[in-house]
């Protein structure tokens, strides 16, 4: 099994929510299908495609800074200096939410659905959905 090298995009499209159900839909460009009610909604955006495009990323081996040249997310890379390639993957944004015991303030990836959460400053288990 190869193992391949990826760089989290640090840019993100807007999040949306879905026309049908309001919910929110998984982050990303082109034919989304929403996680609540499966309904597919094309998405675009063409400042984050321009600025995918020249998103500039570290190579994961050599650390050399490329600019990315594609207008997609996941994009595959070839480092001009030390020839590796890998994988571009896409942004996934962060939200803050407040633990409902502490009051303290997680950050977390937010993906679609149903969150069961541990705070890790009280132990308090808490759901949230997003
Ligand atoms: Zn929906
Ligand atoms: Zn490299
Ligand atoms: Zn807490």
């Amino acid at each position: 099994m190869s193992e391949r090298l990826e760089v989290e995009s640090s840019i993100a499209p807007p999040g949306l929510t879905c026309p049908r159900c309001d919910g929110l839909l998984p982050t990303g460009l082109g034919e989304m299908a929403c996680t609540l009610c499966e309904a597919k909604v094309k998405v675009d955006h063409p400042a984050t495609r321009r600025a995918w495009r020249e998103e500039k990323v570290a190579c994961p081996s050599c650390h050399k800074v490329l600019v990315c040249g594609v207008d997609e997310r996941p994009a595959l890379l070839r480092c001009g200096s030390c020839e590796d390639e890998f994988v571009v993957t896409p942004a996934v944004p962060k939200v803050e939410v407040a633990c409902p015991s502490c009051e303290r303030r997680l950050r977390m990836r937010r993906r679609p659905g149903r969150r069961e959460i541990d705070c890790p400053a009280c132990d308090t288990a808490f759901v949230v959905n997003f």
